[in-house]
């Protein structure tokens, strides 16, 4: 297809490469098997733990809305999404980086050419965005490579805002917003909300892997200097077995130690495309790591604080609260609000009230009986008794499922509907911003860490009954296509960059120049590395030292070799 020796229309109109799977219970897993006439047998780990992922496919949510007036949006085959309208639609500026990583989902400076829209080409996909049915509220991310290095990036965020759309992130790397306060400023002045940092741990030492010699305190400086222009801060983070997931439990104290700077993480397991798409059999196995994974290894690293078969709930379970919110607001709304009904083995979530001041943290679902309480909503929804006798029934849902005994000390539970109620167009209207008391006497202690768990696949793992509910649409210039299916092996993301190809590398450098690359330990050059961060490393550290000599290495005591610059 990319040489157009077969026709597009194929991958569309056919089902080039698509086979039959089944899963099912295995030693203790539930797998994912499947035999391929040409490439043989195949067999990956769907769930470490089946009781888990069983409860959690018994709590999803249902599908939204079938998707309508949409030919031109979704037009690939097997692949298209047919429900809803997605949560984040992301929109690639540019296929550059200025890193090398490795693992890197899409291969960033390693194939060969140039993607970069033109301002216009993003211009039309963001109105193409508002085209189809449901028009609902998505959050606009945009992503690359790295977006920050595309000259237009300030005026793609300014675009966004202009023609409509509530919450304008980027996913990024974070040198750009380390290096420049001013850039962070004027970022927010377009009307930028938040970012997706890539994060993958609170040390240098976790974050090596990806090759710049001072990618923590990057990490740190980003996180103050975005705080600072008050652009709200979500971590990615990718975690990979037996390289970083023994230190996801220090993640989530590290951002509710600094609640007001970070207010959600995202971990995602990860996905073997891009740069790890021919990984070796014994590498996957080593490396492959699950949702329910994750929430064991949290359980065992947080003192069990959060427990697998009680604080984790599908991302489809927000959407309890989009349909009551809309029927609240009626249907000549402008917008219905974002909707998160993905499959229940796509995403999870959990909630941790922290009280601020002293990063202590508890799980929402350990004092709120949060499944009757989505069950109470569907009915609020369905009976439909209008706003005030609504509200009443949402006050009463809430007190009836409210175990104050069980509750944080001090804990009100007038906060309990902060912490459901979407996010409005005000862009201090996140939970975060609701729970904070305004008024100086009122005890502002309060804020909620919000622990998402979203798992791209892969081409070993790939089902398509997920992705016709994708709820993370790539806006490409051939319409829009699932997360999934734009990185896996289906090749979305090849064929449509090779069909809008801006230039070959060596071309494109004739003409652009060359962009710098941090790798092969090189450091990012930094104002200054000061920070107001509390780092839970150095307070173990602190606390053990008083003790005894701690297991593992602070940030400050590695010192990277310095080595030759890589600028390709
Ligand atoms: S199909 Fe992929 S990107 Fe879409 S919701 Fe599922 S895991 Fe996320």
């Amino acid at each position: 297809m990319i040489t157009g020796a077969v026709p597009l229309e194929t991958l569309m109109h056919e089902h080039p490469g698509e086979i039959k799977a089944q899963i099912l219970e295995a030693d203790g897993n539930v797998v994912m098997r499947k035999t391929c006439p040409k490439h043989g047998e195949f067999e990956d780990v769907m769930s470490t733990d089946p009781a888990f992922l069983a409860r959690i496919e018994s709590l999803f949510f249902g599908r939204d809305f079938r998707a309508a007036e949409d030919k031109d949006v979704h037009r690939h085959g097997t692949s298209n999404i047919k429900f809803g309208r997605g949560a984040v639609l992301t929109v690639d500026l540019t296929n550059r980086c200025n890193m090398m990583c490795n693992p890197c989902f899409m291969d960033a400076n390693q194939v060969g050419y140039v993607h970069e829209p033109t301002f216009e080409d993003t211009k039309a996909i963001l109105d193409r965005a508002v085209s189809f049915k449901p028009r609902r509220q998505v959050i606009i991310l945009f992503s690359g490579g790295e977006p920050t290095l595309s000259p237009y990036y300030l005026d793609a965020v300014a675009y966004a805002k202009k023609i409509g759309f509530y919450r304008i992130l980027a996913a990024t790397n974070g040198i750009r917003f380390a290096e420049d306060l001013e850039f962070c400023k004027a970022a927010k002045a377009a009307g930028q909300h938040g970012v997706y940092l890539q994060f993958d741990g609170v040390s240098e030492e976790k974050n090596k892997h990806r090759g710049v010699g001072n990618l923590f305190d990057v990490k740190l400086r980003a996180i103050e200097n975005l705080a600072e222009a008050g652009i709200k801060v979500t971590l990615v983070v990718t975690i990979v077995n037996n390289l970083n997931n023994d230190g996801i439990g220090q993640i989530v104290e590290f951002a509710a130690k600094n609640i007001d700077k970070v207010q959600t993480i995202a971990f995602q397991p990860v996905s073997f495309t891009g740069r790890d798409e021919d990984i070796s059999d014994e590498l996957r196995k080593k490396w492959r790591y699950t949702l329910a994974g994750m929430t064991h290894d949290l359980r065992d690293q947080l003192g069990g604080h959060i427990q697998p078969l009680r604080d984790w709930f599908p991302l489809s379970s927000y959407s309890a609260f989009t349909s009551v919110m809309d029927m609240l607001q009626g249907a000549d709304a402008p917008w219905g609000w974002s909707s998160c009904n993905c499959h229940p083995n796509c995403g999870i979530f959990t909630l941790l009230v922290v009280n601020k001041n002293t990063g202590e943290f508890k799980s929402l679902f350990e004092f709120f009986n949060y499944e009757q309480f989505m069950k109470d909503v569907a009915v609020i929804t369905d009976t439909a008794r209008g706003r005030k006798l609504s509200y009443a029934q949402l006050g009463m849902a809430i007190m009836r499922n409210f175990s104050a005994e069980r509750a944080p000390e001090g804990f009100p539970i007038s906060q309990i509907i902060n912490l459901f109620k979407p996010s409005s167009t005000n862009s201090n209207s996140d939970r975060n911003d609701r729970m904070a008391q305004k008024t100086a006497d009122a005890n502002d202690t309060w804020r909620v860490l919000c622990v998402e768990g979203m798992w791209f696949q892969d081409l070993f793992n790939y089902d398509f009954r997920r992705t016709e509910m994708c709820v993370i649409p790539y806006g490409t210039q051939e319409g829009e296509i699932s997360f999934c299916a734009y990185n896996t092996g289906v090749g979305w993301r090849q064929i449509i960059e090779n069909m809008h190809k801006t230039a070959g590398l060596a071309e494109w450098y004739q003409e652009n120049g060359r962009h710098k690359v941090y790798a092969a330990g090189k450091a990012v050059p930094l104002n200054t590395t000061k920070h107001s961060l509390s780092l839970p490393v150095i307070q173990a550290v602190l606390a053990e030292d008083a003790e005894e000599k701690p297991a593992f290495v602070s940030p400050y005591l590695v010192e990277t070799p310095e080595e030759e610059t890589v600028s390709l």
